[in-house]
């Protein structure tokens, strides 16, 4: 009756690892460079200024796109809704 034991501990096994690599995702999100940026806007599509993907690391909206987003969260939050 070892199988149910082996199972139980490969299970754990795989839940650690989901875990870790969550993690490590999560901690990557907060070191973003340039070479995370996003070449094209997520938003609209039009190329994202080089300069903008430089100074703003993980950069995924143009700033068109991303005064909208702005906008758009403050206007949540405003009406008390989460964005
Ligand atoms: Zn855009």
């Amino acid at each position: 009756m070892t199988d149910i034991a082996d199972r139980a501990a490969e299970r754990i096994d795989e839940l650690n690892g989901d875990a870790l690599a969550e993690h490590y995702r999560h901690d990557h999100a907060h070191g973003k460079t340039p070479a995370d940026s996003a070449e094209t806007c997520s938003g609209c599509g039009c190329a994202i200024p080089e300069e903008r993907r430089i100074a703003v690391p993980g950069v995924a909206l143009c700033t068109e796109c991303q005064q909208d987003a702005d906008w758009i969260a403050a206007a949540a939050k405003r009406n008390g809704r989460p964005a």
